[in-house]
């Protein structure tokens, strides 16, 4: 029987037996990707434009702001609070929110969540749906889902409709077709939408605007993500630049909102720092264009707006992460996406290699403890530790920290193979001791270790040890 998991990917029910070919299966297609990716110089040609702008964008934005430092301090506090005090955040924001006749679901995973929109769909007897960018969306793969039910679901930010007519996912969680250039947009617009080819930039964005508009009129229901749960006011905040989000929750007549439940923020003025921030480690920009605040549905006096506004809270695993002290860090991320253009992993293997909803340094530190670690735990092995992540993270995560803490769950788990704990073993106990050290000469020493950590020298050059040992090298400095 077909069913989903954590992130939406539907997968058989599965022996444990299975389970660990499954395993072996996403490191090993990982392994395969990656060193596909590795070796696409044009991949690598486009990639290293794109977050070249955004590098020189960065520094621009990053002037408005008198203490950088002190800003992002800030900011990790406000989240500190608002993950330590989640249970109370989001009943305050369901409290506020209901008040003014918006209706909350709470969805522990995403069979919950699809079954809820589903029956919202056949509640307004739905046919077509716009959508807004929202990277949970794709975590519950709502797209898939809504077709399987015959509901058509339009892409609205330039970046997803064009990856959605790519028939891919999105590539980065800010920038979802970050990946092609001008030129192969055009060549698929021409491909799939019979326009001449060679459009530019401008050309392209307008056929773009032509076709949705009449989306944003005919669809029953619009679906948004919330880049801010704002649980003071009972509100969520909607970051974007092109206008889509804002025309999704107004122009049908009922809109949903689908947000991960860290999403949240104390207080309506948290935004003035969350919106600068949010702005300039995501694009450069000093703020995004369109800046929304959504709280609830239409008032009998008000001309505008949805008749019905449902906010769906979801868990999906978040409170795995919640519950893991030192991983609780990693859910004060709001998506900025910085640590990925920052990551040299990241700018060489490619946004779709992880397979995972969140890729990069963030999506490496979340997924095994969204999904299961012994399936996930590849991710984190794949950070070379320069710590540039940590570095440029808006809120401050420390997650080149996190990724070594989730190798060090995974070993203490019994994730670790066979093979490489004999071989940590054996490391140990041979450099604990100055004898068995002294043993050999380095031939003999590069002979036995390079054999021993195949899965290093496979993809790395030899270990070299020196052809004397400590003890000799240090008799020769110091004779006597
Ligand atoms: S971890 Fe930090 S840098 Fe990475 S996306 Fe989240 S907030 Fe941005």
């Amino acid at each position: 029987m077909l069913q989903y998991n954590g992130m939406g990917t539907r997968v058989k029910r599965i022996s444990n037996a299975q389970q660990k070919i499954i395993m072996t299966e996403n490191s090993s297609t990982f392994i395969a990707k990656s060193t596909v990716k590795a070796g696409d110089i044009e991949h690598r040609r486009k990639i290293n434009v794109n977050i070249g702008k955004y590098n020189s964008a960065v520094v621009q934005g990053k002037t408005q702001f008198s203490d950088l430092h002190l800003a992002r301090e800030r900011a990790k506090n406000i989240k500190w609070k608002a993950i330590e005090t989640l249970d109370q955040q989001l009943e305050t924001f369901e409290h506020a929110f209901t008040k003014r006749g918006g209706k909350v679901i709470w969805a522990e995973n995403t069979a919950q969540a699809l079954e809820e929109i589903l029956a919202i769909c056949r509640q307004k007897n739905c046919r077509s749906i716009v959508k807004s960018k929202s990277m949970v969306t794709e975590e519950i793969k709502l797209n898939d889902f809504l077709e399987e039910h015959q509901i058509e679901s339009v892409e609205t930010d330039l970046g997803e409709y064009i990856q959605q007519l790519d028939g891919e996912p999105p590539y980065h969680i800010v920038t979802p077709a970050m990946h092609k250039s001008k030129e192969d947009v055009a060549k698929l617009f021409y491909e799939k939408l019979n326009t001449a080819p060679n459009l530019s930039p401008e050309q392209l964005t307008l056929v773009a605007r032509e076709k949705l508009r009449k989306k944003y009129v005919e669809a029953e229901i619009g679906i948004t993500g919330a880049n801010f749960i704002i649980a003071e006011i009972g509100a969520i905040a909607v970051t974007e630049n092109e206008g889509n989000a804002r025309l999704s929750c107004a122009f049908p007549k009922t809109h949903i909102v689908i947000a991960g439940i860290e999403k949240v923020v104390p207080s309506l003025t948290d935004l003035g720092l969350f919106w600068p921030l949010l702005a300039t480690f995501g694009t450069g920009q000093q703020l995004t264009v369109y800046n929304t605040i959504v709280t609830g549905p239409k008032k009998p006096n008000e001309m505008d707006g949805p008749d019905d506004m449902y906010v769906i809270l979801l868990d999906n695993g978040r409170t795995n992460i919640l519950a893991n002290e030192k991983a609780r860090e990693s859910l004060y991320c709001i998506r900025c996406g910085a640590c990925l253009n920052a990551c040299p992993v990241y700018k060489n293997i490619g946004g779709h290699t992880y397979s995972a909803t969140y890729s990069g340094p963030i999506g490496a530190v979340i997924t095994p403890h969204l999904q299961q670690m012994n399936d996930w735990k590849h991710l984190s092995y794949a950070s070379s530790l320069c710590g540039n992540c940590t570095e440029v993270c808006a809120v401050k995560i420390n997650l080149h920290e996190l990724l070594l803490q989730n190798r060090n769950e995974a070993v203490e788990s019994g994730y670790a193979g066979w093979a490489e704990r004999i071989a940590w073993k054996i490391w140990k106990k041979t450099s604990l001791s100055r004898k068995m050290m002294n043993m050999g000469n380095g031939k003999m020493k590069n002979r036995i270790v390079n054999k021993m950590f195949t899965a290093w020298t496979s993809r790395h050059a030899d270990l070299n040890f020196s052809q004397k040992t400590f003890n000799q090298l240090w008799q020769e400095k110091y004779p006597n």
